[in-house]
């Protein structure tokens, strides 16, 4: 715990930004007594109970002085968000008077404005949640769409503190038996004891590999399930986005981006987070800019976990199957081969279909690799299908399971740090108890640094009293 941290009193409007009924503005630390002194005059109400107080300008005690009329929440710590002191104060959600309350607040001693998550960082540092579990409250903030509001709301709850922390305790006790090993015998550890322990290092390892194995899933919940729309020029590809685009309420935002050859948009399919790329036209030019153009294009195409390859159905030579056939296998061989098991990851797109009469479409298209649509960007026909399919794939895709999903590359790189360690604990020639131990505590620290408990030794002295060692 920062002892200088919590020194200080931190406040800052809690609630969003902009004119509102109400805005809510958090006070933590040990002020808040004589915050809710200079500003109401009284000390703070009875705890948990809400009552309506005027604020008042600390230095203006004249009728301008008047801030306005509150409601006031106080909730003494350590049973609070931050664990410290807090008081709330519910003002009407003004701009003067919100500026005029922060002036006040920040005249107070001892009182400054808070830093970007501050709040959180010290209800972590008080121990009142994990790292995992804050990561799971901003996820909450910034969710969405039902599944990522789902998902965030068990990460918040403590879903991936329970599974990390229990593979945790077990690699501890596995420590502590090995370390039994360097107290009761001045040699090698026992066959027998090495032998047990990797049994149980073993059956952590299957775990957290099957976690991994996983790891898409929640990931593409949290970030969004990408899927790209390719194609030569003209064949309309824009067409298509700005069609899906303006359809209903689907629509998140609609964002550029950074690159000249990307827009995308980003939508809501079937409570899946989806955001569609519009990609350059692809096809062989000598111009070096379009060349960079295409070049992501296909980039982009093979990231995606879902390619719609889309063509003119009017110039059926347009529809070019052996680049599709690359781009597909290039995006099966990358990391999200996984996440493309059990749908198919590209869709053919006919466009231009009101260009075609119905005796014109030829075959079923059944004799294609992939499932082929048509539809129109003009005219709208297909746009319905095209999104019932869409919805199909992500839900097939991001299905929930019981079990957790790793829903972060920083997890992601913590629980392979523990599992390499643990392959050395498990390979290792070594017969020395202190140099298998310190494969099995770098395991067992990797695992901490998810949930932010690093303190590997406070554990084992838990750990170890239950052992009756040294008796
Ligand atoms: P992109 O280069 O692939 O992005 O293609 P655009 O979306 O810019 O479209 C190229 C041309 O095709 C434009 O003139 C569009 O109006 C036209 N177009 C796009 N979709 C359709 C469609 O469904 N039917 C018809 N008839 N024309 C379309």
């Amino acid at each position: 715990m920062t002892q200088g941290l919590t020194e200080e009193t931190i406040f800052a409007l809690a609630s969003g930004k902009g004119r509102a009924g109400v805005a809510v503005v958090r006070v933590s630390g040990p002020a808040c007594v004589a915050v809710s002194l200079a500003l109401t005059g009284q000390s703070v109400p009875v705890a948990r109970t809400a009552v309506v107080r005027r604020l008042h300008d600390p230095d203006d005690a004249s009728p301008a002085g008047l801030i306005d009329q509150a409601l006031i929440l106080w909730m003494p710590g350590p049973d609070s968000f931050t664990g410290e002191d807090v008081l709330e104060l519910h003002i009407h959600g003004g701009t003067s008077v919100l500026e005029a309350l922060l002036n006040s607040l920040s005249k107070i001693d001892g009182c400054r404005h808070a830093e970007p998550g501050e709040f959180t960082r010290r209800a972590f540092e008080h121990g009142k949640m994990d790292l995992t579990e804050a990561e799971g409250l901003n996820d909450l903030i910034l969710a969405e769409t039902i599944s990522q509001r789902q998902q965030s709301l068990q990460q918040m709850q403590g879903s991936l503190s329970r599974l990390y922390d229990g593979w945790r305790r077990r690699l501890i006790e596995i420590v502590a038996h090995v370390e039994i090993g360097i107290d009761f015998s001045d040699e090698d550890v026992p066959d027998d004891l090495l032998d047990e322990a990797r049994g149980k290092t073993a059956d952590v390892s299957r775990e957290i590999d099957s976690h991994l194995r996983d790891a898409s899933r929640g990931q593409l919940i949290r970030e969004g399930f990408s899927i790209a729309i390719v194609g030569h020029p003209n064949v309309g590809k824009s067409s298509l986005l700005n069609a899906l685009a303006q359809d209903d309420v689907a629509i998140v935002s609609h964002v550029e981006g950074t690159t000249r050859d990307s827009l995308s948009i980003r939508m809501d399919l079937g409570g899946f987070a989806v955001t569609i790329y519009d990609t350059a036209g692809i096809r062989v030019t000598e111009d070096d800019v379009e060349r960079e153009g295409v070049r992501r294009a296909r980039a982009r195409a093979e990231n995606a976990n879902l390619r719609l390859y889309i063509y003119d159905a009017s110039q059926p030579a347009s529809l070019d199957l052996n680049e599709v056939e690359k781009m597909s296998l290039s995006a099966n061989e990358g990391q999200l081969g996984g996440v493309g098991k059990g749908f198919e990851a590209t869709l053919l797109i006919a466009n231009k279909a009101d260009l075609l009469c119905a005796a014109l479409r030829g075959d079923d298209g059944s004799a294609l690799p992939y499932r082929r649509l048509y539809v129109s960007a003009r005219s709208g026909e297909g746009l319905a299908e095209l999104k019932t399919e869409l919805t199909q794939v992500v839900a097939e895709a991001l299905a929930s399971s019981d079990a957790p999903a790793l829903t972060r590359a920083r997890h992601r790189s913590a629980l392979e740090d523990c599992r390499e360690s643990l392959v050395r604990f498990e390979t290792s020639t070594a017969t020395d108890p202190a140099l298998l131990a310190e494969d099995l505590r770098m395991a067992v620290r990797a695992l901490g640094r998810i949930t932010g408990r690093v303190d590997v030794e406070d554990m084992l002295d838990v750990v170890f009293s239950q052992f009756c060692i040294g008796k």
